[in-house]
């Protein structure tokens, strides 16, 4: 059944909506909070509600205006998942990343994608609360270290021996530098037959347990946070790749099998539509360069999804599709995960981010 489940390319593609709790400063101490985010029942289905004209945060005609189609307008898609802002990040993570992650056990690759406005959940959803292998709220990097080393403990083989690895890169501005190093040099992608895509220079990490990951984690974190006060909040405005290699080395008889599966966890740009018109120099330039890649992106996931159009995929067009280019389509378990936040201020930007989200399906 297994095979079956890789070879459909349908199976492969995976969409998810997460809509972030609240935030407090979105709360309207009279009113409370009233979300434009309504999840189906079936946890397929979002509809976000456009309140016509009066636009108002008037919680107390909260009612009203939901159930008045004259005073409001829905948007409603559908997705293989959608999670409220109730969903748990175990929830999440069993039943939208465990599958990519038991498919690398399996040595093929796969790739997770965090994609949405800032300050939507990317960073929380991928990492989460990374400091502690016990909190609750630990994101998606640290459970699926955690699935990985369970794998490797339970595979009662003596002639079986594996090897976990970790990566962590950024892309701003379309170089790509090492989070793991203290230097900035940037790194170019290669390509060759027995490695298939890689960055050259970029180290990689021996993970001996589960726990090791949090200081990695700590670590890159602290590489993208500096060059933030250097440059004015650069983490929302570069790509985040997390990298985990599992390989796996049995011998059979006189001969070694390997199997090698790569697991590409991304924390996308913020993906906040920029007003050009206000935006100057370089921080024009940047916001030229995330648009771009970002629709590199949107235009790679469609046409691996055209079965019709497969001839030409546009990898070589951003830095980051060239860097998934082997971990996107064919047997490449993918799911993008787009954030949106619940609040009235944000419609526009979450409605942008589900159309986006709606053309990967
Ligand atoms: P992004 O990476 O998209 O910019 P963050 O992950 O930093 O956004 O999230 C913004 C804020 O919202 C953080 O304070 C984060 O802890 C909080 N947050 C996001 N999603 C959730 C969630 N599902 N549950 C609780 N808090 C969340
Ligand atoms: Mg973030």
């Amino acid at each position: 059944a297994s095979t079956n489940f890789l070879n459909s390319e349908k199976e492969n593609f995976k969409v998810a909506i997460r809509v972030r709790p609240p935030l407090e400063r979105e709360i309207d101490p009279a009113y409370g909070f009233s979300s434009i985010a309504k999840v189906g029942n079936d946890q397929n289905t979002i509809t976000l509600l456009d309140y016509l004209g009066s636009a108002t945060n008037d919680m107390a005609r909260e009612q009203d205006i939901y159930e008045n189609p004259a005073l409001c307008n829905y948007h409603t898609y559908t997705f293989d998942h959608v999670y409220d802002q109730n969903a748990t990040q175990v929830e999440v993570y069993e039943t939208t990343a465990r599958p990519a992650v038991s498919s690398i056990l399996e040595g093929y690759n796969a790739t997770l994608l965090a994609y949405g406005q800032t300050g939507t959940g990317k960073t929380y959803t991928m990492e989460g609360f990374k400091y502690d292998s016990n909190d609750s709220q630990r994101g998606i990097i640290p459970r699926a270290v955690e699935d990985i080393f369970k794998f490797i403990e339970s595979t009662d083989n003596s002639n079986c021996k594996f090897m976990v690895r970790a990566s962590y890169l950024q892309i701003y501005n379309e170089n790509i530098s090492d989070l793991l190093k203290n230097d900035r040099v940037s790194l170019q992608i290669r390509e060759e037959k027995r490695k298939g895509v890689f960055v050259e220079g970029l180290s990689e990490w021996a993970v001996r347990s589960p726990s090791e990951i949090c200081s990695l984690m700590q670590k890159g974190e602290l590489a993208r946070a500096t060059a933030c006060t250097k440059m004015n909040d650069m983490s929302s405005r570069s790509h985040a790749v997390f990298i985990l290699i599992v390989e796996q080395l049995t011998s059979v008889e006189e001969s070694t099998e390997i199997k090698v599966g790569k697991l590409n966890i991304v924390d996308l740009a913020g993906s906040e539509r920029v007003r050009v018109t206000g935006a100057t120099g370089k921080r024009l330039e940047e916001s030229k360069k995330i648009n771009q890649s970002l629709s590199a992106l949107g235009n790679v996931i469609a046409a691996l999804i055209d079965t019709k159009n497969r001839s030409h995929v546009p990898y070589r067009d951003s830095k980051l599709t060239r860097l998934l280019e082997d971990s996107l389509g064919g047997n490449c378990k993918t799911t993008m995960m787009a954030m949106i936040s619940p609040a009235f201020e944000s419609f526009s930007e979450s409605l942008s981010t589900i159309k986006f989200a709606n053309r990967a399906k």
